[in-house]
């Protein structure tokens, strides 16, 4: 990998070797008994790094947007009611979703860097009854991280669906589906699961399986209705081949790779890896003397950090150098400061030597952009706290 750019974006990142070459592998079928036993254990691996012992785990072909519809459209029927929780764009994405499924959605916003106040979402709760409740545990569009253990509680108490969209969180943030009582708990492959893009991934509780059972219209998008899913997920965790649609191979080896990495390296050696690598990164933003969109650390999210530019310098004089120097950084994506910030992806196999040459190259790009800071200062700074 010499030579290569760092990619520090929120997803695609960067992967491990082993990952990437069991993608290279030459292609097996669907049904032979090695990508079997493959698909098998990676369905078992998942209900371990989801830390759901009694979840049904699915794996579908689709991007991150399909294992949101996919979580959502078996659960509710027209006419239903929901309330979406949004810290950014992709909460928002669940209420346009939602809608178009004929769900009577509230949108409880947090204002722009903001959590969500966990008093409102209690009397939003008890003021009317709802279906369904979405999270999005860190909105990738902000940088913010939602309390989920808080929110899958007044799930519970209120007796409703709990469906949290951890894409850009499962498998670096703190995340105990069953203990905290989430319905549904999905992601990607390409965020912090360390996989290239291409899988949506979800596990669902034995409520939801049940609330599902239970519906009476059919489910209203043929390919993510878990009937057609179901039988295959179970067949190949009893090792029995099975077929819907074609399973994307190559990809599922990978991840079966990869989820064997991230449980060698253990859950909770992961999630304080990725606390250190946030704080180190915020912690050198701060020493330039940058702002955060997040206005509080506290709901600060480890996966990724969102600076501010500082006064008269935009991504499109930013953006280049940046990655001259080094490192591929992504823009601003919320519409009300698109182009007032950048984000830092640092989750997976992101390491403190790839973090500190990103914090190197940022400074490399400020300087050259005519922003007075002190070379070197974000480096220390990130060192300090990568050494506490
Ligand atoms: C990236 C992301 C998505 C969408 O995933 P895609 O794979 O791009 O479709 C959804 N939600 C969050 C929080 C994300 O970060």
């Amino acid at each position: 990998m010499k030579g290569r750019t760092l990619l520090m974006i929120p997803g695609p990142v960067e992967f491990e070797p082993d990952v990437l070459q069991a993608l290279g592998a030459p292609t097996t079928s669907h049904v032979a008994p090695e990508f079997i036993e493959v698909f098998g254990q990676a369905l078992e691996r998942m209900r371990e790094v989801w830390f759901c012992p009694t979840g049904q785990p699915f794996v579908v072909a689709g991007s991150g947007m399909l294992a949101m519809e996919m979580a959502v459209v078996n659960l509710i029927e027209p006419g239903d009611k929901a309330l979406v929780l949004s810290t950014g764009v992709f909460g928002d994405r669940y209420a346009e979703l939602l809608k178009r499924y004929g769900v009577e959605v509230t949108v409880l916003r947090a204002p722009l860097g903001e959590t969500i106040s966990l008093s409102e979402v209690d009397a939003a709760l008890h003021a009317q009854r709802y279906n369904l409740m979405t999270i999005t545990h860190v909105d990738t569009s902000t940088g913010v991280r939602v309390d989920a253990q808080a929110l899958g509680a007044l799930g519970c108490k209120h007796d409703v669906l709990t469906v949290l969209d951890g894409v850009c969180s499962l498998g670096a943030e703190q995340l105990y589906q069953e203990q905290w009582g989430i319905d549904v708990a999905l992601t990607t492959s390409q965020k912090a699961i360390g996989v290239p893009p291409g899988l949506a991934l979800l596990v669902v509780s034995p409520k939801a399986l049940s609330t599902w059972r239970k519906r009476k219209s059919p489910v209203a998008n043929y390919y993510a209705d878990w009937a057609n899913w179901l039988p295959v997920m179970e067949a190949y965790e009893g090792r029995k081949p099975s077929y819907f649609g074609t399973p994307a191979v190559n990809l599922i080896c990978a991840l079966h790779v990869s989820l064997g990495i991230i449980l060698k390296e253990g859950m909770k050696t992961r999630f304080l890896r990725h606390c250190r690598l946030g704080k180190a990164c915020k912690a050198a933003v701060n020493a330039l003397g940058l702002d955060q969109v997040p206005t509080d650390p506290a709901h600060a999210a480890a996966t990724l950090t969102a600076p501010y530019y500082p006064d008269g310098i935009t991504g499109v004089e930013f953006l280049p150098r940046v990655k001259a120097a080094g490192a591929i950084l992504a823009g601003g994506l919320h519409p009300e400061i698109k182009d007032r910030y950048f984000r830092v992806g640092h989750m997976g196999a992101t390491n403190p030597g790839d973090l500190l040459a990103t914090i190197g190259a940022i400074e490399t790009a400020l300087l050259d952009c005519g922003y007075q800071c002190k070379l070197g200062g974000g480096v220390a700074a990130a060192q300090r706290t990568l050494r506490s």
